[in-house]
């Protein structure tokens, strides 16, 4: 009996004794926290992040948790400043720290994998099921797998290159000839709030009967949810030059919307009337 009560006593001391070194309390309230961290010194984050831990324990999986938690939080900085600022404020803040892209494509790569359809794949099918001969411009081509994954000549733009390949630009202003190519992607990467500023260069770019393909996330044009109205954002595409060819709502996480560039130039002087995008945020998961 006594024996029994001694064990029993050795057992709880050895539960409470584990307990602090297991889980620890999380720190509470990860993004505002990390914005404070980030504003002063962004290194000291990578460094935490690029950290290598060579035994697996306890106290490494909790650093793993919070490194998870502080590079979900710092994505989700990242992903709300670019789509309430415009193109050339985007490019001077990745010119500033050019380390900030590879965080925010490592989260937006986490949050695509929870997606049943990557829409970059849609645009890859449509590419493959058309002329290859095409001339295709990607718009905010992110790690540029589009163009791996096609025979076509692709111009793969974005805002930071880490790959020769792509060209670094605030992609209301490419280095693209005038009607020199005869597709234009837009793969959830109408961002800024000037977004009506790279449809317009789109167009300049597009030969005429010209493609323009865009992938948006379904909220942001769906009035259920605080988006957009869709058929107000088709006209105003069309008014910039545009016949729309294709609306498919099908997707629960996207929308996929075709339009054709016209033969002739838009009427000029008439103002448009662009819808608000509103960012899309993603979930803490
Ligand atoms: N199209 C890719 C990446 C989408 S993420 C895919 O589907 O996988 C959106 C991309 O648009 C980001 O890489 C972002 O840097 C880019 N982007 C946003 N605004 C931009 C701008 N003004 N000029 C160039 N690229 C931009």
């Amino acid at each position: 009996m006594m024996k029994e009560d001694r064990r029993n006593r050795k057992r709880k001391r050895g539960k409470r004794g584990q307990k602090p070194a297991a889980s620890p309390p999380p720190p509470s309230g990860d993004d505002a926290s990390f914005a404070k961290h980030k504003s002063g010194n962004s290194s000291s984050v990578s460094a935490l992040q690029s950290k290598t831990i060579s035994k697996p324990n306890k106290t490494s999986s909790f650093i793993d948790k919070m490194r998870a938690r502080l590079s979900g939080g710092h994505f989700r900085m990242i992903n709300e400043k670019l789509y309430t600022c415009s193109g050339d404020e985007a490019l001077n803040y990745f010119k500033q720290d050019p380390q900030l892209f590879s965080v925010y494509h490592a989260g937006y790569q986490e949050q695509m994998s929870h997606w049943p359809d990557q829409p970059v794949n849609i645009m890859i099918k449509w590419l493959k099921d058309h002329d290859p001969s095409f001339v295709v411009a990607d718009f905010g081509c992110g790690d540029a797998r589009l163009s791996r994954s096609v025979k076509n000549k692709v111009f793969s733009i974005d805002l930071v290159s880490n790959d020769p390949s792509v060209i670094a630009c605030d992609m209301s202003d490419t280095p693209l000839g005038s009607s020199s190519v005869d597709v234009a992607v837009f793969c959830l990467s109408l961002m800024g709030i000037n977004y009506p500023s790279y449809l317009q260069e789109a167009h300049r770019v597009l030969k005429p009967g010209g493609w323009l393909l865009i992938a948006e996330v379904k909220s942001r044009l769906d009035p259920n949810t605080g988006g957009a109205d869709p058929v107000k954002f088709v006209k105003a595409v069309c008014e910039l030059g545009y016949t729309s060819v294709l609306k498919d709502f099908s997707n629960k996480m996207f929308v996929l919307l075709h339009f054709k560039k016209k033969d002739k130039q838009k009427l000029q002087g008439r103002e448009i009337d662009w819808p608000e995008l509103k960012p899309c945020i993603y979930k803490r998961r």
